[in-house]
């Protein structure tokens, strides 16, 4: 199949309120166009360079996600134009998105990475961290504005591992919408787990490999 009819099948099996983030990463800008041609208009990348090299290439009306670990020292390239930065995951990095956003005169949309997963090497917060900075970041940092959570779960292949891992992160995002009701976007799920993901409750999909096909790292 092509990736426009990929994109299509994914589009018809998941709900209409739910977001699908084509992850674009490795893919070269062609490949990005096409789906652009076919309506698609949400990518993630996670990579700094490579978003403001594709930024900077394709149509102004994209909406580039920011899905991946960032440095601080990198915010500044793309704050003019980021969408939603999906992995905030300090409050050190929060606070230099809310300069960076100030400079733009924007306010920056983010999402807080939780940490689900056992591996210790996916990044995010634990849920205190996440419920002290919604408590206390608005007056600080009022040029960001946390929308919602973000996770990714255990690579694994028991399914109930990762089963648990949603239904822990979609009741911690329930537990913050009830003080909090600007909290609209809860991101989970990718290529392998995003029905069941869809099915406890994320409203936000970022999928790659079953756009694309496997990825190409050389
Ligand atoms: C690469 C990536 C994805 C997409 O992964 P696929 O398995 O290709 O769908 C989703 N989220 C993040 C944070 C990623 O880095």
């Amino acid at each position: 199949m092509s990736i426009v009819e990929n994109l299509h099948q994914i589009n018809q099996s998941i709900p209409e309120q739910v977001t699908l983030v084509a992850v674009s990463k490795t893919q070269p800008h062609q490949a990005i166009q096409t789906l652009y041609d076919a309506g698609q208009r949400v990518f993630g990348e996670n990579k700094v360079q490579e978003l403001v090299d594709k930024f900077e290439a394709l149509p102004k009306d994209i909406q580039w996600h920011m899905i991946g670990h960032l440095q601080k020292n990198k915010v500044k390239y793309m704050a003019s134009f980021v969408h939603l930065i999906h992995s905030v995951d300090s409050e050190d990095l929060l606070k230099e998105i809310n300069k960076q956003a100030a400079k733009n005169n924007r306010v920056i949309s983010c999402l807080m990475q939780i940490h689900i997963a056992q591996e210790e090497t996916k990044f995010g917060m634990d849920a205190t961290e996440a419920k002290e900075l919604l408590e206390s970041y608005s007056e600080k940092y009022p040029n960001v504005r946390i929308v919602g959570l973000m996770g990714m779960a255990t690579f694994t292949e028991d399914e109930n591992q990762v089963r648990k891992e949603f239904q822990y992160l979609k009741s911690l995002f329930d537990q913050f919408q009830l003080q909090y009701s600007e909290l609209k976007i809860l991101s989970m799920g990718m290529s392998g787990d995003y029905q069941m993901a869809i099915e406890e409750g994320s409203t936000m999909v970022r999928v790659g490999s079953s756009i694309f096909g496997e990825r190409n790292y050389l």
